[in-house]
């Protein structure tokens, strides 16, 4: 099957060129003016006045989460689907294991749940959640099943490390050759603030970003970047809110460590005011939503550079499940809806409003992922030889944001009422054509393991 897609406006990372694509089968096959004359195609598709970005990576989703009181709304095939129709033809979901089991058994459960209904390829990070005699080993023999991060909480019961346990797995992550992600925020100052303020009879959502406020997550990123100089590793922070975290995470970049940020769309657009309203409790995520002067800086380290990439850390909660502790924070479930909405949301607060440009876009919602987790250049780029996976982004056309109308199996939207432009009219997942001019016409799932390898 070969599709020529004809006329589009093609953004790189560092420029851009009309120009038309040839698709052959599942991979970019030939780029340049006026293909029609040397190739024939099954079908043509007209991009003319459009852009044409790589499709997107989210580096970081939950398909579903599950804890012990609460799973979250979507599964591999409502969540991939949602994806999709915001444009994104890849997603790095999570691999946990239970309690005692060996990292690969994790990763080889996680990705059979996937491979049945995923319609984005899909790849993961291991969490690490135990530290054992054992765990050297299991590192290198994931790397090698193509599996080269490792998250690692610093917080929170059942997955929470010493940083002394963190210190030894940098090392062993190192010399394996992968990358550690970090979710870093102080649990102990967590704790002793959230104590402080139960004690004071202040529990509603407001309070929340009382008890997880900046230095909560600048501190434990300031220990962390000590802990990766000395190390010498390679370190991403997962998540990244504040003003002061951005400021630390610039200068070890200046200092040459290899480090890097990812923000996610609610910390660029949503304040901690949210959280006071009537319904404060359903804006309950972790790290807390910050202030104007943080959102301020995460915008700056998008332009600049410190931020690497925009990734959702997608974990929707419904109204029923935000709101049964909705008067006691500490027990509402954490986590936001997103994996649909962020490049509308990038191209419209982002590019229109604040005029960062698509390539600096496509850094942020492709390219870096793929360059720095290991997916490029089969990912995150527009080549020939890559996968074609592409969206044709309509910036002309507007969209009012409503959890009716997006297919995030959530029954409320952060930015509900919002209008946006940059939804994709056309997304394309190795080949296939999943929307074509903003309707769904994939019929099966079919999305891939990816497996990945750091360069
Ligand atoms: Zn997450």
């Amino acid at each position: 099957m070969r599709t020529l897609i004809c006329g589009g406006k093609i953004v790189f990372p560092d420029g851009m060129i009309t120009a038309d694509l040839l698709v052959s089968d599942e991979k970019i096959a030939a780029m340049g003016k006026a293909l029609a004359t040397s190739f024939s195609a099954d079908r043509t598709v007209d991009a003319t006045g459009k852009f044409i970005l790589p499709g997107l990576i989210d580096s970081h989703v939950h398909m579903p989460w599950k804890s012990d009181s609460f799973s979250s709304g979507d599964d591999f095939s409502s969540g991939t689907r949602a994806a999709i129709w915001g444009g994104v033809t890849t997603i790095i979901d999570f691999a946990i294991p239970e309690r005692g089991e060996p990292l690969s058994v994790a990763v080889d459960k996680r990705r059979k749940e996937a491979i049945e209904s995923c319609y984005t390829d899909f790849a993961f990070h291991a969490v690490i959640n135990r530290f054992t005699s054992t765990l050297a080993e299991e590192i290198a023999a994931v790397i090698k099943a193509g599996i080269p991060s490792f998250k690692l909480y610093m917080l929170y019961p059942g997955l929470a490390l010493s940083d002394g346990e963190i210190y030894q797995i940098m090392r062993w992550v190192k010399q394996a050759g992968g990358l550690v992600g970090i979710h870093a925020e102080n649990g102990a100052i967590v704790d002793t603030l959230t104590a402080l303020l139960v004690a004071r009879g202040k529990t509603g959502p407001a309070y929340h970003y009382a008890s997880r406020p900046q230095l909560v997550e600048a501190e434990a990123i300031n220990r962390m970047l000590f802990l990766n100089r000395i190390v010498g590793g390679r370190m991403f922070f997962v998540h990244v809110s504040s003003q002061d975290s951005i400021a630390l995470i610039a200068q070890a970049k200046h200092q040459g460590q290899q480090v890097y940020a990812e923000t996610c769309p609610h910390y660029l657009l949503l304040t901690a005011e949210k959280c006071a309203g009537s319904e404060g409790y359903l804006f309950l995520v972790s790290p807390s939503l910050k202030n104007a002067a943080d959102v301020e800086s995460l915008w700056t380290g998008c332009e600049d550079g410190t931020v690497d990439f925009v990734s959702t850390d997608h974990c929707p909660f419904s109204r029923t499940q935000k709101a049964e502790h909705k008067d006691d924070f500490p027990k509402i479930p954490n986590g936001l809806p997103g994996v649909e909405t962020r490049l509308p949301l990038m191209v419209t607060e982002g590019y229109e409003k604040r005029h960062l440009s698509l390539e600096r876009i496509v850094q942020l919602t492709s390219y870096n992922a793929a360059r720095i987790l290991g997916l490029y250049p089969q990912k995150g780029t527009l080549q020939v030889g890559s996968d074609a996976d592409l969206v044709v982004l309509n910036t002309e056309k507007e969209h009012v944001l409503s959890y009716r109308t997006l297919h995030m199996n959530v029954d409320w939207s952060p930015y509900e009422g919002h209008t946006v432009r940059g939804f994709p009219d056309l997304v394309m997942r190795r080949g296939e054509i999943l929307i074509d001019r903003g309707v769904w016409v994939a019929d099966e799932s079919r999305g891939m393991f990816i497996p990945r390898v750091l360069a």
